[in-house]
């Protein structure tokens, strides 16, 4: 079957990869997603297995897409557990802090006490 080339508007033939006469690139090729074997991209099917060729591409970008999003989710459910975990020992750390520092001043009140009564 012959095509026209994009390039310069001769016939060539359909599988060729570039035009003869300018040399353009008549069929970027693409790896089948079905057998990972050259197709051209314009292409729908395989040749060589048969495989949709662009409803496999777009359904993997989709996936790829997905599990993206998906990792992104994971990783923001991860930073909260990490932020919440933060304040909740942040909250027990002050807890222990202030009951120290009621220690300690109830003992130096004591001890004043202890040395104004002598
Ligand atoms: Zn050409
Ligand atoms: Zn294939």
């Amino acid at each position: 079957m012959l095509i026209k080339c994009p390039g310069c508007g001769i016939d060539v033939l359909e599988d060729q990869l570039f035009c003869g006469n300018c040399g353009y690139e008549m069929l970027a090729t693409i790896l089948c997603p079905g057998c990972a074997k050259k197709v051209p991209e314009k292409k729908e099917f395989c040749k060589f297995c048969g495989v949709n060729v662009k409803l496999e591409l777009q359904l993997s970008k989709e996936r790829s897409q997905a599990k993206k999003e998906e990792a992104a989710e994971n990783i923001k459910s991860v930073a909260k557990g990490v932020g919440r975990a933060a304040v909740v020992v942040g909250s027990k750390v002050w807890g222990c802090l202030s009951i120290l520092m009621v220690v300690l001043f109830g003992i130096g009140v004591l001890a004043f006490v202890f040395l104004l009564s002598r």
